[in-house]
């Protein structure tokens, strides 16, 4: 029944080997394993699925080895975990000396004579499966629904527990009393996840954009003085400084094109009223240059707190290697249980969730991060703290570098060998800045001397039309004509509103074909993700023209919403698709990162569910305001206290 079983070092020594007998090799699937799973760091739930098959693994973080099941996903083979388990169990035991004594070269030298060992347990298996007792329906009585009066289940208005009064937006949930008391700690950080929603709920959004930026403000413009002036959150501990992100001079305000001169009429904004300088930000900077988000990082001065074994002194990052590595080789050492773990990730899951990382996804690397340390033979001189942290930072790091890179400007370069035009589709909800980044991103592509076709196919919101003739004009105005051999950089192609906008980018590509333009940018309606009939028609303009990318723009402010809406997008795009392998989507522009200060755990959750790259972040409103993602500035943000 089993298609393969085999067991390998963590180096990718292939130590044994049992291939069922119609089985394909397990060489492809266990391959895509690793690279999608165990080099991606979603270790979390030990199974995977590769085409027919189901690959179940194990880890051994002690001696480094990996244990695979391979088996056709169409059964439900029930053993297979205890025979993992035993086949674990038994190997480690068996060639425990090998592994101890003789490391690296008693594995290649070794001989790992496991078949009989491996029929037995496979066979005992099986028959523990076979003779387990049917399992007996439980009666009423025996439920926990039976337990419940129907007192219990009335809510009085004055009576409530407090997380409840707290928690407004889970007011209509379905989970009841008894639960909330059965499962304390559980229920605390989603709570906490929830009651934060909540209490923004009163808020609109605008509003909380608006209180974000003026933080954000303050807290840029008060980094000079700092030393004078005492910070008003006294919770704070002594020396630490605000973080800074590298950012233009962006000054809302002035810049702020979604205001009537934007999106009104294009004569409704004459074009004297418009600052170049403003427009343009940075005054500084290269031109043409993508600059990598940068922030100052005050880790140095911070002083790490050990949670766990007290008894154990702590090293500082930097003090693992040198002296101590030297050290931590000749004491004993202690190998990492759950139980050790468990306080110092729950931590973890909090921290990450109140940085803004979508809850559920908390909990999957969390879990992952346990799966990869447990059983891990930990130094003398590192703490558990410091154990979990050092693993989910590298964790983090590999999920936002993307297994595959987007590199526009060598794409349109090649684009261009074969004459014709690059083309970028953005989509994403209203409001994220689509239109704002695609203006930005027209404008990085001007300095790079790729002339920009933008073609209007939101026929849908009043005002957008105009909003790209002002962006298309203001281009324009600061890269005119004159100053490109008389070539006119940035042309909208725009047919109005209420048409087909699969036919308008269809027609806006060949008019870029015809005219010699670089890159055709396609603006799309914005729409929420549970809107059938529009993802419709987005899947449609997808497939019709097939872009050479598409992005989501999505907004850094968002939480668990942001991997509602990616999800929901990708599903749709795949749903609504007439082609046989649909059209999804290919990387991610995160918008507003400068009203988020350190909260930026929606760079993480929209890498990790689509496992797509973030190929810009918006910074601000001006033209500059475009960064590449630097994942460890990102990472450094997200794990600070
Ligand atoms: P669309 O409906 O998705 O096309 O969104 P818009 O491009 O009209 O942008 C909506 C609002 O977000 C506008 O006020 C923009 O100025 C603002 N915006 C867009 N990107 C950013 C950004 O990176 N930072 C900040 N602070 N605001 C942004």
């Amino acid at each position: 029944m089993l298609d393969f079983f085999t067991i390998f070092s963590k180096g990718g020594l292939v130590l044994w080997c049992f291939q069922g007998v119609r089985g394909p090799a397990a060489t492809a699937p266990v391959n895509a394993l690793i690279r999608s799973v165990l080099l991606q760091e979603r270790g979390g739930n030990n199974s995977f699925t590769h085409e027919a098959l189901t690959l179940k693994y194990k880890l051994d973080n002690q001696f480094e080895l990996v244990f695979v099941v391979g088996f056709q996903k169409i059964l439900t083979l029930t053993y297979v975990d205890k025979l993992i388990d035993d086949v674990h169990k038994e190997f480690r035991d068996k060639y425990r000396n090998e592994f101890q004594q003789k490391g690296a070269l008693g594995l290649l030298n070794g001989t790992f004579d496991f078949k009989d060992d491996f029929m037995r347990l496979l066979r005992d298996a099986e028959e523990s499966s076979k003779v387990r007792a049917p399992t007996v329906m439980k009666t009423f009585e025996q439920s926990l629904k039976s337990q419940k009066t129907v007192k219990c289940m009335i809510e009085t208005r004055g009576e409530k527990p407090k997380e409840k009064v707290k928690n407004k937006k889970n007011k209509g949930s379905k989970k009841d009393g008894t639960e909330a008391v059965a499962a304390p700690s559980k229920a605390s950080a989603g709570d906490k996840q929830l009651s934060a929603a909540g209490d923004k709920e009163e808020l609109t959004k605008d509003e909380i954009l608006q209180k974000n930026r003026e933080e954000f403000f303050r807290r840029h413009m008060k980094a000079g003085e700092k030393s004078r002036s005492p910070k008003p959150d006294a919770q704070k501990e002594k020396g630490k400084k605000p973080r800074v992100w590298d950012l233009g001079n962006s000054n809302a305000k002035v810049l702020d094109y979604s205001n009537s001169a934007t999106n009104g009429s294009a004569e409704a904004c004459p074009v004297e009223e418009f600052d170049p300088d403003m427009a343009l930000g940075d005054k500084n900077r290269e031109p043409g240059r993508l600059y990598d988000l940068e922030y100052e990082s005050d880790d140095e001065a911070e002083e790490e707190k050990v949670v766990q074994n007290p008894s154990k002194p702590s090293v500082k990052k930097g003090g693992l290697g040198g002296m101590f590595g030297m050290l931590k080789g000749l004491v004993g050492s202690k190998s990492l249980t759950r139980g050790d773990m468990d306080p110092v990730l729950e931590k973890m899951k909090d921290h990450l969730i109140a940085k803004n990382v979508a809850a559920e996804i908390a909990v999957q690397l969390c879990e992952s991060v346990a799966k990869k340390l447990e059983g891990k033979v930990m130094g003398t001189f590192t703490t558990v703290t410091s154990t979990v942290k050092q693993a989910l930072q590298e964790a983090l790091v590999q999920i936002l570098q993307p297994q595959r890179r987007v590199d526009v400007l060598r794409d349109v370069m090649d684009a261009q060998r074969h004459r014709r035009p690059y083309v970028i589709t953005f989509c994403g909800v209203n409001g994220v800045g689509k239109s704002t980044n695609l203006a930005k991103i027209s404008f990085w592509l001007i300095e790079n001397g790729f002339s920009v076709l933008i073609a209007a196919c939101d026929t849908f919101r009043a005002g957008a039309v105009e909003q790209l003739r002002t962006h298309t004009r203001r281009l324009n105005a600061l890269h005119p004509p004159e100053s490109h051999g008389g070539r006119t950089m940035v042309q909208l192609y725009e047919k109005g509103y209420g048409k087909d906008a699969a036919g308008i980018a269809m027609e806006a590509i060949s008019y870029a074909r015809n005219q010699g333009f670089d890159v055709v940018l396609v603006d799309t309606a914005g729409r929420m993700q549970d809107n059938a009939p529009l993802m419709t028609a987005l899947a449609k303009l997808i497939a019709v023209n097939a872009p050479d990318l598409v992005l989501f723009v999505g907004e850094a402010l968002v939480g668990n919403e942001a991997v509602d809406q990616l999800v929901k997008f990708n599903k749709a795009l795949a749903d609504h698709s007439m082609a046989q392998t649909p059209r999804l989507i290919d990387g991610i522009v995160l918008t507003k990162f400068d009203t988020i200060d350190d909260k930026v755990g929606a760079a993480i959750s929209m890498t990790y569910i689509t496992s797509k790259p973030i190929v810009f972040v918006g910074t601000g409103q001006t033209y500059c305001d475009l960064r590449s993602l630097n994942a460890k500035a990102v990472v450094a943000a997200l794990m600070k206290a």
